[in-house]
């Protein structure tokens, strides 16, 4: 785990030295191509940037880079399990965060409510009801993924991940639509999900999960990159700091950063 956060941030440190002033190698144009270029309203790849992605690496970096023993409501916390939740009697609404003291529904735990349940992660602000920003962040990996991690960790050929239960889960979840794993995703999954998660929090930049209208006609997360991709072709221009641009996309930025 340690070592998957250091490497999610070791790949954003490589990628943040000279992606954003172009000309840059071809591989990196490729890249910026298919997550970030539009290729419309007179957008041409090497007028791309990319600031606001270049500000997300340097201040993950930054701020989120070093371990620390008390964390304060600028940092984030992983959490691989719910164990930290108290549920207040047996059969009661109600449960107690006993890392913060918060009370908060048994029902709305983190990974536990709604579509949360597909996730493979799932990021909490750390904001208080006035809106304050009061906690760390909190970042938590959903019992499924933390299964399919242990799994994967003892398993080295793609043919043989294949056939274990939890690497079928996986693909059946990425027939649905749903969480979409290609094999890049596979080999660095967990550095990519963190990445994700980070830039959600405060000091990540606060980025959103961007909706794109892809397989139907019901706007979801661009996740994954067949949606990352079509975010790039139908969101707003990059470098303009639009909400539905791709370089606003927790994934784009995530992926972005493992994609080489
Ligand atoms: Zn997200």
């Amino acid at each position: 785990m340690a070592n998957s956060g250091a490497s999610a941030l070791q790949s954003s440190r490589s990628i943040s030295k000279g992606f954003d002033v172009p000309p840059r190698d071809k591989m990196l144009d490729n890249l910026i191509e298919d997550l970030f270029f539009k290729g419309a309203e007179g957008q041409k790849l090497n007028q791309i940037y990319l600031k606001k992605v270049g500000s997300v690496y340097t201040n993950i970096l930054r701020y989120l880079g070093t371990q620390t023993d008390s964390p304060d409501n600028r940092d984030a916390v992983i959490f691989c399990d719910g164990s930290r939740f108290k549920r207040e009697s047996p059969h009661s609404r109600w449960a107690t965060d006993m890392t913060n003291g918060r009370k908060l529904r048994w029902r709305e735990r983190q990974c536990e409510k709604g579509s949360e349940k597909i996730a493979a992660a799932v990021t909490w602000l750390g904001t208080a009801d006035d809106d304050t920003r009061r906690w760390p962040a909190q970042i938590q990996l959903c019992d499924w993924f933390v299964e399919f991690l242990k799994q994967h960790e003892m398993i080295i050929g793609e043919d043989i991940r294949l056939k274990t239960k939890i690497g079928r889960k996986v693909i059946r979840k990425a027939s649905q639509g749903k969480w979409l794993f290609n094999q890049i995703d596979v080999y660095n999954v967990l550095d990519k999900v963190l990445l994700h998660e980070l830039t959600h929090t405060w000091m990540g930049g606060e980025l959103d999960d961007v909706k794109v209208k892809k397989f139907g006609i019901i706007p979801r997360p661009a996740y994954g990159w067949a949606r990352c991709k079509e975010l790039a072709k139908t969101g707003s221009l990059v470098d303009n700091y639009f909400e539905d641009a791709p370089d606003n996309n927790a994934e784009t930025v995530a992926l972005f950063a493992s994609g080489e």
